[in-house]
């Protein structure tokens, strides 16, 4: 029986960057993925003439080939950066507060976005500089904490962060506060929460501070050909170096053995066996699903319930027969939000009633993405709680998820006084159910679990050793340390890639 050293339970960015390290350091890995395409949610689809990126709008981390930021790196040192063609996203956000006449446009970079919040809220200069200063520290402290991970030296955290060391346990609404930042520059600065699916009073400075510097300070990017053609051009590079890929091989249960986990079984009841088994699937459903309750740790058990999942996710694919500038589109990426206090929305997102919603228009990044005198849209928003689980029904939900997106649709009309109803040509609507059944998110949550309160990045960064429960059994992805995100994903994946093989050579570090 072939035995693996790696088996990984789906092809999503991370499993697929951990299996391509692996591959590449000589390691035979086989990855086991549901859907019959690499990527998880980063894969696109065809309706009519539009191809739709299932959720990719932004891609931080990639820099340009002059200053590549991480991510970049990353994807030179795995020799597929020269395979990806990269358009840099022009204008950073857009941001209208409905019934309001409240309106905010941001360009990138920090000088500039400076300039621009003290146009909109005179003297708040100084204290948005002394926000970038500080996210600029957490974002390098972080990065320090990441690569270091089982190494670090707390007195480098001490002399080299000191900032970070006084912060690291504080919301972003208690820094905000404690630099004095006008309230009406932090809620402009903080629209960006809902990226994090967490309100500003739970949501952590360091988390959200480093992630908005990268945001605003390095090119934003996304793929010509979308996700998809980053989620291909790994799993090809995977099978070029030995490594195999099996495709509509939904996993169902892990073998078990002495307590530890030695292989997977598929839902045809194929077996596959290996030295160490990845799973992208969340820990909430592995532990409460996919290996006999006999096996299961108390504290595994502990973890999954006090855990919280993140927003349920809910996207509309838009294909307008009419070019995005004819009809007023002029900026990248929208941001409507019914008010700016995240508190309020984030209450008010477990209503199907809500309309805080992002939305990016394609061509404005990436021109020859829909055929000439057409453009594409695509609107992200999600539920903060159960409201739409409460709601649907097997009979309503056709009606249901097609009512909800005609309000968000007309929410953003209305925002914007831009006209889009007459143009749809193409139209897919995405609930939590879509993404519970095509990426088995538990309850369609698409944003992991929820980063909030003291379960930030940094505990789960300086915790990860502790959370592995059963020997040979480790977790990826979203649910992993990093959080979600593209650039996370990837990165978490190379960083789990590193950690299997220095235990494998007895804990030498990796750099
Ligand atoms: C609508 C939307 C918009 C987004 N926009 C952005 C954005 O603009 N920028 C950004 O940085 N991030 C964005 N994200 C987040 C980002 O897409 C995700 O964080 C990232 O893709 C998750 O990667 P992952 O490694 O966790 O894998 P996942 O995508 O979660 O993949 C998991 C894989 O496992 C497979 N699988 C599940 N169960 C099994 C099983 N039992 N057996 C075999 N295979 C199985 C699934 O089919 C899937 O392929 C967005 C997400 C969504 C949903």
């Amino acid at each position: 029986m072939a035995k693996y050293d790696a088996i990984f339970i789906g092809a999503g960015n991370s499993n697929l960057t951990c299996a391509l390290r692996l591959v590449k350091s000589g390691k035979k890995v086989l990855i086991l993925e549901k859907n019959n395409v690499p990527g998880g949610v980063a894969t696109s689809f065809i309706r009519g003439r539009f191809e739709f990126d299932a959720s990719l709008q932004e891609l931080m981390e990639v820099g340009t080939e002059e200053n590549p930021g991480v991510l970049y790196k990353l994807f030179q040192d795995l020799k597929i950066a020269d395979q990806i063609r990269f358009f840099h996203v022009p204008t950073c956000y857009h941001i209208y507060v409905k019934n309001t006449d409240q309106e905010y446009v941001f360009p990138f970079g920090i000088r500039n976005f400076i300039d621009k919040m003290e146009e909109y809220v005179p003297k708040s200069r100084e204290s948005v500089e002394t926000f970038f200063h500080l996210a600029l520290e957490c974002r390098n402290a972080l990065k320090y904490i990441e690569k270091k991970q089982a190494n670090i030296r707390y007195e480098v955290l001490l002399n080299d962060y000191p900032q970070f060391i006084k912060i690291a346990n504080s919301s972003v609404e208690e820094v905000l506060n404690a630099i004095e930042m006008p309230k009406k520059a932090q809620e402009i600065l903080t629209a960006f929460w809902m990226y994090f699916a967490s309100p500003i009073h739970t949501l952590s400075f360091v988390h959200f501070a480093s992630v908005f510097y990268e945001y605003i300070a390095t090119e934003i990017v996304i793929p010509k050909k979308r996700s998809h053609e980053i989620s291909l051009t790994l799993a090809e590079e995977i099978l070029k170096n030995g490594g195999r890929i099996q495709y509509l091989s939904p996993v169902q249960s892990i073998l078990m053995e002495n307590g530890q986990a030695i292989g997977v079984q598929l839902e045809n009841e194929e077996k596959f066996y290996g030295n160490i088994i990845v799973s992208g699937v969340a820990p909430s459903l592995v532990y409460s699903q996919m290996i006999p309750k006999e096996y299961v740790p108390q504290k595994a058990l502990q973890l999954i319930n006090s855990r919280i999942l993140g927003g349920r996710g809910f996207s509309i694919y838009l294909g307008l027969n009419q070019n995005a500038n004819e009809i007023g589109l002029a900026d990248y990426q929208y941001i409507i939000m019914d008010s700016l206090d995240s508190k309020r929305e984030y209450e008010n997102m477990n209503q199907i009633t809500h309309s805080n919603i992002r939305v990016t228009v394609l061509n404005n990044a990436n021109p020859s993405c829909s055929p000439k005198g057409t453009c594409i849209l695509q609107f992200t928003s999600f539920f903060s709680g159960d409201g739409f689980d409460k709601i649907v029904t097997e009979e309503n939900y056709f009606q249901l998820k097609e009512q909800i997106a005609k309000r968000m649709i007309e929410s953003f009309e209305n925002a914007t006084d831009i006209l889009i109803m007459p143009y749809i040509e193409e139209i897919e609507i995405a609930t939590p159910v879509t993404f519970a059944r095509y990426g088995n998110y538990l309850d369609g949550s698409i944003f992991g679990y929820k980063v909030t309160g003291l379960d930030n990045i940094l505990p789960r960064l300086f915790n990860e050793a502790n959370e592995i429960y059963i020997e040979h059994l480790q977790f990826s992805g979203s649910y992993g340390p990093n959080a979600c995100g593209y650039a996370a994903t990837y990165l978490a994946g190379d960083q789990l890639a590193n950690r299997i093989l220095s235990l494998e050579e007895g804990g030498k570090e990796h750099e």
